[in-house]
């Protein structure tokens, strides 16, 4: 079985001339996501047409890939997952065919009962094809007895924990829905007389669709001919487990997630965090792009100038995300650079979002200091991460996080800093509360912080 360590992008479009174009256009704004593989499966009413691939979206899909995705809905997905099954048979949408006909299933989040769901599976006689914890869902459907996909994805979906943001396209409709914590985003947007779903609304914007709504935890939607229609069989009385860490890295700064802008939501930690961490300095320096936002705050807050300091070279994908590991080696070198003339003799404070394994961040600041820096003052817009997701964020095992048996000071030794400040936890939930619609403040999933996970973990 996977390790629970995938992230993830959808997109899915009902009822469009152009679907697979406009999947195709959805998938790349959302690319952020997930840079191993994509795949589309599209439907024309009568059969469905898949087309997968492994690595960037504009190098999967040609013209003539795209012109084989027939029909007027589709699903797309892009994901990223670690070592071992990143081969193409991981790659989503799965496609299948049922006793109910044909079917495909696209997947954002982690199932955090997998393993014991596969086994009992496997002893009733299910073959899996893929190591997938997507696949356990596709036999929980193909096991139910009831009538409509409807049901039976809903039979299959009370049996899972976890995180789980899901599109499904069969022939005639369109199904998504969201686990009852709501770890991971879904949006639901028109254009025109189409309905369109996808992880951020940054996918909207590109294909110029109209946001509506986010699809609600523990919420169903089915999109058919005749519309659209909702139920909630999923919802509990459990708390809403947003992932905290979609606005402090994952999703983009022009999407709103949760119900607030990513962007303004970084610029506040940011600002929080100069008023946490204060120090004087010539300038605020923006570990680009991670740290870009809310370095802005950061600068507006304490009226010290910001300076880009280092520039970063977009066409290497994130080192931390590259699967082999002797690109890590000079990964940071072949990502960023930096600009002598503004460093040179400089007191500086450097902004990046997270200190993970710290190795990116030691090197960024052996950088800076070889650039004639003459203090380096590190402060990062979130808490120490001390756990791994099992909720489909990418992170390493706990005992490569350095701040799981690292205190602050010992960090700040390790990165070779002259001061470090991490933003408290309660300044990035009041943060985030700050430009929400909703009251969300205690409605995050923070457990990379605080390792106390909304559900239970079966194999840690
Ligand atoms: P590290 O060298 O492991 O401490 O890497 C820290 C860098 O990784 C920071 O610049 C973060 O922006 C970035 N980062 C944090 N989480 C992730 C993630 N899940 N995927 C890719 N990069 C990440």
């Amino acid at each position: 079985m996977a390790k629970f360590k995938e992230e993830c992008g959808l997109f899915g479009i009902f009822n469009h001339p152009e679907a697979a174009n406009l999947t195709y256009l959805g998938l790349h704004a959302l690319q952020h996501r997930g840079q191993e593989g994509a795949g589309i499966v599209s439907s024309d009413e009568i059969k469905l047409y898949t087309e997968k691939g492994i690595g960037l979206v504009s190098d999967i899909f040609s013209k003539e890939k795209i012109d084989k995705l027939q029909g007027n809905s589709a699903i797309g997905h892009v994901r990223y997952s670690t070592a071992g099954s990143s081969d193409l048979a991981n790659t989503q949408p799965i496609y299948v065919t049922s006793s109910m006909g044909k079917m495909a299933i696209a997947h954002n989040g982690n199932l955090t009962n997998a393993n014991k769901l596969k086994k009992h599976l496997e002893q009733n006689g299910a073959i899996f094809q893929t190591d997938s914890d997507t696949e356990v869902i596709i036999h929980l459907i193909a096991k139910s007895k009831k009538k409509s996909f409807l049901d039976r994805i809903i039979f299959a979906l009370k049996k899972c924990e976890g995180a789980y943001s899901l599109l499904f396209l069969m022939k005639d409709m369109i199904i998504a829905a969201r686990d009852p914590r709501g770890f991971r985003p879904l949006v639901l947007g028109t254009i025109k007389n189409s309905y369109v779903l996808a992880s951020e609304t940054c996918a909207f914007d590109l294909v110029e669709a109209e946001t509506l709504r986010e699809i609600k935890a523990g919420e169903i939607v089915t999109i058919n001919e005749k519309g659209i229609s909702s139920c909630s069989p999923l919802e509990n009385q459990n708390k809403k487990a947003f992932c905290i860490f979609e606005h402090i890295y994952f999703s983009r700064p022009d999407s709103y997630v949760f119900g607030s802008s990513v962007y303004m939501t970084r610029k506040q930690l940011g600002r929080q965090l100069a008023k946490e961490h204060p120090i004087k300095a010539d300038y605020v320096i923006p570990v680009p792009d991670s740290g870009v936002a809310s370095a802005i705050g950061y600068s507006e807050e304490s009226r010290i100038p910001l300076e880009l300091g280092l520039l970063r070279n977009h066409y290497v994908g994130r080192t931390f995300i590259e699967p082999q590991q002797n690109i890590r080696n000079f990964g940071v070198k072949l990502k960023l650079n930096s600009i002598k003339e503004v460093l040179n003799k400089k007191k500086v404070i450097v902004i990046d979002d997270s200190i993970v394994r710290g190795t990116t961040c030691r090197k960024i600041i052996k950088m800076i200091k070889d650039a004639g820096a003459t203090e380096v003052h590190v402060r990062i817009s979130s808490p120490p991460t001390k756990d791994s997701c099992y909720y489909g964020i990418d992170t390493p095992d706990k005992s490569d996080l350095i701040a799981n048996d690292l205190s602050v000071e010992q960090i700040r030794r390790y990165i070779l800093a002259d001061s470090l400040g991490y933003l408290s936890l309660r300044g990035l939930r009041n943060s985030v509360q700050k430009f929400s619609k909703y009251n969300v403040k205690n409605n995050y999933c923070v457990a990379c912080f605080t390792s106390k996970y909304p559900t239970e973990i079966e194999s840690r």
